[in-house]
């Protein structure tokens, strides 16, 4: 059977619809998903020290262990770029960015203890003062070094904008982090403008991203970041929408071998895990 992964995906078990997303991912078809930390705010807490971290993360590895029950999970931890600027105004951006840069080596300390099996950082896909720029960019550096010290992946959520993915390529790779676990979330269908730099792009898969993404190869995973928000329902992509466009475009002559280099193969490589079903 072939396995159908969700590269990105939020499960929100204070006030969303926790494994109700999941059974529906698995009932369509799902098989494996990486379920990312969310920002405490939507957790309804606000980080005070970096102790608070241990809260966020708790969270996820709770979400996983649940979903466990269903499919397959895997954890990812760590600091949403915003949190970082939002902690800059009642904080001041010295203690802001000790708090975030201890948030992530505790993300660090889960993946070496086998809890998660990559870190989540980035940088704001928003305007900010050239001084919180700098020390985004910083964090998130600081972030592959952890991931590299570890050897597993980052997830990078970040803009997209014309030479983003050449600009994070280059931090990566003065960091020395291998292509293939410097992953792009909320990717664009950039295939072929990723195979060269050092970016592994996780396609959102909103209406005609995985076509446009199959036009240009296979070097890509598939994500919804369903954000299980209460709030906002539609405002992001279903927990179906994977499984359903991927049977979609089996059902429209796409070779199930293709799959398999994207729900399992790419994967596989990126986070040393075993995708079977
Ligand atoms: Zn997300």
């Amino acid at each position: 059977m072939l396995p159908i992964t969700d590269n990105h995906m939020h499960i929100n078990l204070v006030s969303g619809r926790g494994m109700e997303a999941i059974k529906e991912f698995k009932n369509v078809g799902g098989t494996h998903v990486l379920i990312v930390s969310l920002p405490a705010s939507e957790l309804g807490f606000t980080i005070k020290s970096s102790e608070d971290y241990h809260r966020v993360y708790g969270l996820t590895l709770d979400a996983v262990k649940q979903a466990n029950e269903f499919v397959k999970a895997y954890a990812v931890v760590g600091v949403h770029p915003a949190e970082f600027i939002g902690m800059c105004g009642p904080y001041g951006m010295d203690k802001a960015y000790e708090i975030v840069k201890e948030g992530l080596e505790m993300a660090a300390k889960y993946v070496a203890e086998g809890k998660a099996i990559a870190i989540k950082s980035g940088r704001p896909h928003y305007p900010v003062t050239p001084e919180q720029w700098e020390a985004s960019n910083a964090l998130m550096s600081y972030a592959m070094q952890l991931c590299k010290e570890q050897g597993c992946a980052i997830q990078l959520h970040t803009e997209s904008e014309e030479g983003t993915m050449e600009s994070i390529s280059g931090i990566a790779r003065n960091v020395g982090m291998q292509p293939y676990k410097v992953i792009k979330h909320f990717s664009p269908p950039l295939v072929k403008h990723c195979e060269n730099l050092h970016v592994f792009p996780s396609v959102i898969a909103t209406k005609g991203a995985l076509e446009e993404a199959l036009s240009q190869g296979t070097r890509f995973m598939l994500e919804t970041d369903y954000c299980d928000d209460a709030n906002r329902p539609g405002a992001v992509l279903g927990p179906k929408t994977v499984p359903r466009k991927t049977k979609d475009a089996i059902r429209n002559g796409v070779p199930e071998e293709v799959f398999y280099r994207i729900h399992k193969d790419n994967p596989e490589r990126s986070y040393d895990i075993k995708i079977e079903v």
